[in-house]
């Protein structure tokens, strides 16, 4: 364990981990500034909580002087490793770690971590769900609420704790250790952060990167990734896979997801794909995964048949809003990449009237294209990408310039037909015109029950 008492901590970035990073560091006796870019006045929801506590705080950029002689370095998940100011800190021999790696530190019980492009909210929620039900005491955080470092003053010996991390936690870590470490998928994503995707990749296997041969690592088998990965991790690995048997791991058999313990055991049945209540093979992915990672906890398969069957989406991922006219309205206002709206796209055979566009990430539309030409009648096109879509998938699809999301629901709405899809899967990040992915699925929401005729998702059975 770290000691805290009169060292000197910086954190670099006030978000959510940053902040709870700087009070947990001050309560345990650490001298703590906090150095954000952010202004004084943008800062300000979280000033009193640090002063109160005798946090230091600077705002409105970075002294270099902040960075010299501190003990430790704190990062935030949004914050460049190639700051200068940290690069330098690093030169003169000052740690830098991020806060999953700092609450790592002090976190008590078993690990079950789980990262991917796509996938990680909700795999994680499910597994929290299939861990309580079997009685076991756990603690859900990381990238999906709570930060990691809040969750070390509930942690016991005898408890889990669900991780969900992400490419730019991993990248900051250096002794976090997860029982459990499941990468789900890799497909390009942060490619403007990470600058390539062998860094991107990179980043992600370090989750397995402190296992030893009592841990396991979970694997998908049909990641090209993956195999690479298995031959490097030294902890014992398991695969998932929709389309195939695996060796060890989990799979779907006919209609039935199975567990394989080993490649000398047996498959054996642990719940009917049917009674999966997620739309689109992406989720069952998911669903394998957890499985995989339940069975390795030691999980009956009832307990974790139950716990799938009563799962419901998570908000923002293929969540289904309403029905009106014979027309179903689906929020995937969390597909933020070309990937996860592939995946949205596939989970509907056709007749699908598609919302694309944000802020675009360096992102390539034309691998849309098949689907786009297979499933969805027209694409209405917002935000600051909507020119870069319509120049890449133009002449695939009737297209439909909208501008605001408001906009395009109405269009769509009208052009739907019944037994028809409206779907906002917008492959791009929102913050050209939202606050962020919640933001815009709320609008998407509000504009689509706004509407006449509506049937809101509590009359009707999905
Ligand atoms: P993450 O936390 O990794 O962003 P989410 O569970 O929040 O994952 O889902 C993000 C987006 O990706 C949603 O649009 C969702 O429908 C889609 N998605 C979920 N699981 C997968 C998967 N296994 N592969 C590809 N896309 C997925």
């Amino acid at each position: 364990m770290m000691e805290l008492k009169d060292k000197k901590i910086l954190v670099v970035g006030l978000g959510k981990s940053g902040l709870a990073s700087a009070i947990f560091l001050r309560k345990h006796g650490a001298q703590v500034t906090v150095s954000d870019v952010r202004s004084v006045e943008a800062l300000a929801n979280d000033l009193p909580a640090l002063l109160d506590v005798g946090v230091m705080v600077e705002a409105g950029g970075h002294g270099l002087l902040t960075f010299r002689r501190q003990d430790w370095i704190v990062v935030s998940p949004g914050v460049p490793l190639d700051t200068p100011e940290l690069a330098q800190a690093r030169g003169f021999g000052t740690p830098v770690i991020g806060e999953l790696e700092l609450a790592s530190r002090f976190l008590r019980g078993k690990i079950l971590a789980i990262t991917g492009s796509n996938g990680k909210t909700t795999t994680t929620a499910l597994c929290g769900e299939i861990f309580r039900a079997a009685g076991r005491p756990t603690q859900v955080g990381g990238n999906i609420g709570l930060p990691v470092i809040s969750l070390v003053s509930q942690s016991t010996d005898d408890g889990w704790n669900v991780l969900e991390v992400s490419s730019f936690q991993l990248e900051t870590i250096v002794e976090f250790h997860p029982n459990i470490a499941v990468i789900l998928n890799i497909t390009p994503d942060h490619l403007d952060r990470h600058g390539s995707m062998q860094n991107y990749v990179a980043a992600k296997e370090r989750i397995f990167a402190n296992q030893t041969a009592e841990d396991f690592s979970v694997l998908n088998a049909e990641s090209v990734e993956s195999q690479p990965m298995a031959a490097r991790t030294k902890a014992r690995a398991f695969w998932f896979s929709a389309r195939r048997p695996v060796r060890q791991g989990s799979f779907v058999d006919r209609d039935a997801i199975v567990w394989r313990a080993s490649e000398q055991s047996a498959a054996e049945p642990v719940l009917p794909a049917s009674e999966i209540p997620l739309k689109g093979e992406h989720n069952i992915e998911n669903v394998l995964a957890a499985v995989c990672s339940a069975k390795l906890a030691g999980i009956s398969n009832d307990v974790i048949r139950k716990a799938v069957a009563a799962f419901r989406a998570v908000e923002h991922r293929l969540e289904f809003v309403a029905r009106l006219g014979g027309v179903e309205f689906y929020n995937d206002s969390k597909a933020t990449n070309v990937d996860a709206t592939m995946k949205a796209i596939a989970s509907f055979p056709g007749g699908i009237h598609l919302i694309l566009g944000g802020k675009d990430k360096n992102s390539d539309y034309t691998l849309l294209a098949p689907l786009l030409k297979e499933r969805v009648r027209a694409v209405y096109t917002i935000g600051a990408a909507a020119e870069k879509i319509e120049g890449q998938i133009g002449g695939i699809v009737e297209l439909v310039r909208c501008q605001t999301l408001e906009r395009a629901v109405d269009q769509a709405a009208s052009q739907a037909k019944s037994g028809e899809i409206v779907l906002l899967a917008p492959a791009c990040s929102s913050f050209d015109q939202f606050e962020n992915y919640e933001h815009r699925g709320q609008c998407f929401k509000q504009y689509v029950l706004a509407r006449q005729g509506v049937e809101a998702w509590q009359n009707v059975s999905a």
